[in-house]
C-alpha cells in the first residue's frame, strides 16, 4: 500500500524547522493547523481517510488540487514546560489553550516536537501520547549543525497496539 500523503506550505515547513533549530538542545513543540475538508475543528485519524470533503472553501486555494490530503498552512509554537526539556515536552497549558482558540477558522491537524540530537523516530512515549488520534505527528530531528530531518507520521490503533505510519511529505508554494 502506498504511503498516505500530507501537504505543507514550504514557508511553514521552514518556520517550524527554524523554530526547532532555535530551541536546540531543548525539545521544541507546537501545533499545526490547516485544512482537511473545510470544516472547522479537530481532525482525527478516522477522518483522514473518510472525510466527505464537500466544502473546501477554507482550504489553501493553491493546494486545493492536492486534495484529498491534509494541508498544513500554519505553525503555532508552544513553550515546552517539561521538567527535563532536553528529553521530553509538555505543552505550556495557557499557551496551548490560547493556540487552540485563536484559530477557529482552521482545523487542528497535528502537533510537532523536536528530537535534539536524536533520530526523527517516534519514541515509546510519543506513540503512547494522548494526542495519538491527531491526524499528523511531526518530528524534527535537530543537531548542533542544524536540521537533520523532518518526518510526519500518523498513529493508529491496531488490535491492542498503537502503530506509527510514516507519511509522505509534499510541499506547496507559500
Ligand atoms: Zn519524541
Amino acid at each position: 500500500m502506498a504511503s498516505a500523503k500530507v501537504f505543507i506550505r514550504a514557508d511553514v515547513l521552514e518556520e517550524l524547522s527554524a523554530y526547532a533549530r532555535s530551541k536546540w538542545p531543548q525539545e521544541a513543540c507546537g501545533f499545526l493547523f490547516g485544512c482537511l475538508d473545510g470544516t472547522v475543528g479537530l481532525v482525527t485519524v478516522d477522518r483522514f481517510d473518510n472525510s466527505d470533503r464537500t466544502d473546501r472553501s477554507l482550504c489553501c486555494l493553491e493546494c486545493a488540487e492536492h486534495q484529498p490530503a491534509p494541508v498544513v498552512t500554519r505553525f503555532v509554537p508552544v513553550d515546552n514546560a517539561a521538567r527535563r526539556t532536553d528529553r521530553q515536552f509538555h505543552m505550556e497549558p495557557g499557551q496551548m489553550i490560547r493556540a487552540l482558540y485563536e484559530h477557529p477558522q482552521l482545523q487542528l491537524l497535528g502537533i510537532m516536537h523536536s528530537h535534539p540530537s536524536a533520530a526523527p523516530e517516534p519514541s515509546a512515549a510519543d506513540v503512547g501520547t494522548l494526542w495519538g488520534s491527531y491526524v499528523t505527528h511531526w518530528i524534527v530531528s535537530v543537531t548542533s549543525d542544524g536540521i537533520a530531518d523532518v518526518r510526519a507520521y500518523r498513529f493508529r490503533r491496531q488490535d491492542a497496539f498503537t502503530i506509527s505510519e510514516q507519511l509522505e511529505i509534499h510541499h506547496c508554494p507559500p
